[in-house]
């Protein structure tokens, strides 16, 4: 059989641009609006129909270490609130349909070059340099040139193939945190447990075992949750389905994922009617668009952030994003969640920085880091801070002509 081919093509170049931001998810959304509203021409290439990244396309919510952040988080905070879409669970559930509507509109106001529906292929590359990205749509495929590209696509999916070095899961056997295939329910009882969250718990769990006839065996997590929307309706999204040893940046493993969580949420589905009378009579009202990857690729960069720099505390010259949330692992071989304390630290400019390759930064959770340290810094709150000061600081580079590396080397003395 074949093995491979080698193929000319003649590709056209769509435009040339000063930031190109692969990835419009918290990251992307965060350094594009923000380079953009610094006076740069911005592409966001986006692969989904919609932008968000998890935030939309993963159906997920609360908006997590959001309430100590200005910025880009202060503005979603408000305009969420204006919209009646924000509050509940510890006052930072949001509704995913309206982030998606005001992220448009906010993609719009910036007067971003958006293009949906596109994926972010190859780097295009002049030695050590990127200078665009090849890029495939309906229109077919496209090279868009550009001064500094973003890597916001959560799996480092073009630093990688630009041949950055990267780290892939825990030290002692490169296992990943499982995948998760987020799902939204109507008819949840109306009266909201004391604690959110941690109230459904017992109905979820440890219920069946007082109550042998509604026992459910494989439960694939210990702390399921259902997380309920702001607004009336009873609508919640819920957090059950677990998918251990897949890989998020490989696509046959990431099919094979999705297909075997859609199973676990008919067997969820099922569990719900055996327990209604606490829950309400709950029915399937959405799935998402994809499922949730919680890591793949870290690209390393100028500095990696420690286990010691999360439980001990880090604040460097250069920091651009406070991190408070615990450290939380949904292990990647049992159906448990493993927390620890973040002593609280700053994420350095240098993490967004890879090696070997010029005029290319990095932000969300393909940066820079371990293991456990990625496990704090993954939520979206940090996120769109990072993609914040990657939007800015690759303004900063464009316009005193200097490269970013030399301007994070600059910032970290
Ligand atoms: C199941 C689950 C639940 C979670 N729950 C919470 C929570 O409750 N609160 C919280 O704050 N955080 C939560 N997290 C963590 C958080 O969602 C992610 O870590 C965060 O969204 C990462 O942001 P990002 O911008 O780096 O990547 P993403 O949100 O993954 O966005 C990446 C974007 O890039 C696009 N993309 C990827 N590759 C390409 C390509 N080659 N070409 C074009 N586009 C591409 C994707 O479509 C996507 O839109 C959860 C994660 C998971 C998986």
């Amino acid at each position: 059989m074949l093995k491979s081919v080698k193929q000319t093509l003649e590709i056209p170049v769509r435009n040339e641009c000063d930031v190109l931001v692969v990835g419009a998810g918290p990251a992307g959304m965060g350094a594009a609006l923000t380079a953009a509203r610094k006076g740069a021409r911005v592409t966001l290439v986006e692969y989904g129909g919609k932008l968000g990244g998890m935030w939309t396309l993963g159906l997920l919510s609360p908006f997590f270490d959001n309430l100590n952040k200005p910025g880009i988080n202060q503005e979603l905070r408000e305009k969420l609130s204006e919209r009646k879409a924000w509050g509940g669970l510890w006052n930072m559930a949001y509704d995913p349909s309206q982030m998606t509507l005001l992220l448009n509109q906010m993609a719009l106001d910036a007067k971003l070059d958006v293009l949906l529906y596109t994926t972010a292929c190859e780097p295009y590359m002049d030695g050590n340099e990127i200078r665009g990205v090849f890029v495939q749509n309906k229109s077919g495929r496209q090279l868009i040139l550009a001064k500094i590209v973003i890597d916001c696509t959560g799996d480092g999916d073009i630093a990688a193939r630009a041949g950055c070095p990267f780290e892939v899961g825990r030290p002692e056997d490169g296992a990943f945190q499982p995948m998760t295939l987020m799902f939204k329910i109507g008819g949840v009882r109306e009266e909201y447990p004391r604690d959110g969250i941690t109230d459904w718990y017992p109905v979820l769990q440890y219920r069946n075992r007082a109550n042998p006839e509604t026992l459910i065996e494989d439960v694939p997590f210990d702390k399921p949750c259902i997380i309920k929307i702001p607004g009336p309706g009873g609508q919640a999204l819920v957090q059950w389905t677990h998918i251990r040893f897949h890989k998020g940046h490989d696509g046959e493993e990431l099919t094979h994922a999705t297909q075997m969580a859609m199973l676990q949420v008919e067997k969820a589905m099922g569990y719900f009617h055996q327990v209604r009378d606490f829950i309400g009579d709950v029915y399937l009202l959405e799935l998402p668009a994809v499922i949730g990857v919680r890591e793949s690729r870290r690209i390393t960069g100028e500095y990696i952030i420690s286990d010691d720099d999360v439980l001990k505390g880090f604040h460097p010259v250069d920091g651009i994003c406070d991190v408070h949330f615990g450290v939380d692992i949904h292990e990647p071989s049992k159906a448990k969640q493993t927390n620890l304390r973040n002593a609280g630290f700053d994420i350095p400019f240098r993490s967004l920085v890879p090696l070997k390759v010029e005029n290319l930064l990095t932000a969300g959770r393909c940066i820079s880091g371990s293991f456990i340290a990625h496990a704090s810094y993954r939520v979206t709150g940090d996120c769109l801070m990072m993609g914040e000061a990657a939007g800015a600081k690759a303004c900063d580079a464009i316009n005193r002509g200097i490269t970013v590396r030399e301007l994070s080397r600059e910032l970290a003395k």
